[in-house]
């Protein structure tokens, strides 16, 4: 196994704008299961054609990790980065993702590892990862309040316990801070994924990212909210354009802002302009 080059930034297209049209990333689909349930997603629904985080028509055992990976990069070259992104959370089950990992990192020593998580199971989790070689990853985090996340969350189960209500939403909020710190020590890039919900987090975004920045995270990603038929959000109308610019603004003061997320399937695969495309099209 050769050394990982250092300069990953320079490779990786979500995190570096500059170079999204020379680079793109895969998305492995392993992670079918999640530890919480946010009001916005439905991974019972897929269409080939929509693109949305959460969406994969296709999951993929770790014995088939290889051969997919063979003919994904043969087809796409200008692949520079594997990531781990759902359908689930890639932490609800970390045995398998570690798994997958390093089979990935086996198979090219060269492929940028990314993940992204809710955080819950993450603070035992970091030291793994690192050992792994991943050098990129994703947190959502939604809410600043424990009143505000529990109208977010459904549910977050942890250590075979559901919890309800701002309990819930606390103890996440309790699992994330402590992720966070911990990834302060570690050569991992954190960007912070934020799902823009008008009415119910958009005014406390601002003093999130404030807070958010303490722990030296290196990008901020304002998504604005996807209504998905069948979810408790799903009348909520999502932000317009004026409204995103201007949390950006806002939230861009205290850590800097990716403009350019196109909100890929957890199977997306190719360039980002190219998010809708899955291999099983
Ligand atoms: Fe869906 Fe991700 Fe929320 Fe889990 S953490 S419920 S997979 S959006
Ligand atoms: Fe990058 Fe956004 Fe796509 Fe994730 S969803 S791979 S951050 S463009």
């Amino acid at each position: 196994m050769t050394t990982i080059p250092p300069d990953l930034y320079h490779r990786h297209p979500c995190f570096n704008a500059s170079v999204r049209h020379r680079f793109g990333r895969l998305h492995l689909p392993v992670a079918p299961g999640c530890n919480i349930q946010c009001r916005y997603c439905n991974r019972r629904y897929d269409c080939p054609n929509e693109s949305r985080p959460g969406v994969s028509s296709l999951l993929i055992k770790p014995q088939k990790i290889e051969p997919y990976l063979s003919s994904v990069l043969k087809r796409h070259p200008d692949i520079s980065v594997v990531g781990l992104a759902g359908p689930g959370d890639p932490l609800h089950n970390p045995d398998l993702t570690f798994k997958v990992l390093e089979k990935i990192r086996t198979f090219r020593s060269d492929l940028i590892l990314c993940l992204s998580t809710n955080g819950l199971n993450l603070p035992d989790c970091v030291d793994r990862l690192e050992e792994l070689g991943v050098s990129f990853l994703t947190l959502t985090i939604n809410s600043l309040t424990p009143a505000t996340g529990a109208k977010i969350y459904e549910f977050v189960c942890y250590q075979n316990q559901v919890f309800h209500g701002p309990e819930a939403a606390f103890l996440l909020a309790e699992q994330q801070q402590v992720a966070l710190a911990r990834l302060k020590t570690k050569k991992i890039r954190v960007k912070i994924n934020t799902v823009v919900i008008p009415g119910i987090n958009d005014r406390e975004i601002p003093a999130l990212a404030e807070r958010l920045a303490a722990f030296q995270v290196d990008l901020m990603n304002l998504i604005p909210l996807l209504p998905v038929p069948g979810t408790p959000l799903a009348q909520v109308l999502p932000p317009n354009p004026a409204q995103m610019a201007y949390l950006r603004h806002q939230a861009g003061k205290f850590i800097p802002q990716m403009t350019h997320c196109a909100r890929c399937r957890a199977d997306a695969v190719g360039l980002l302009p190219q998010a809708r495309q899955s291999l099983a099209q």
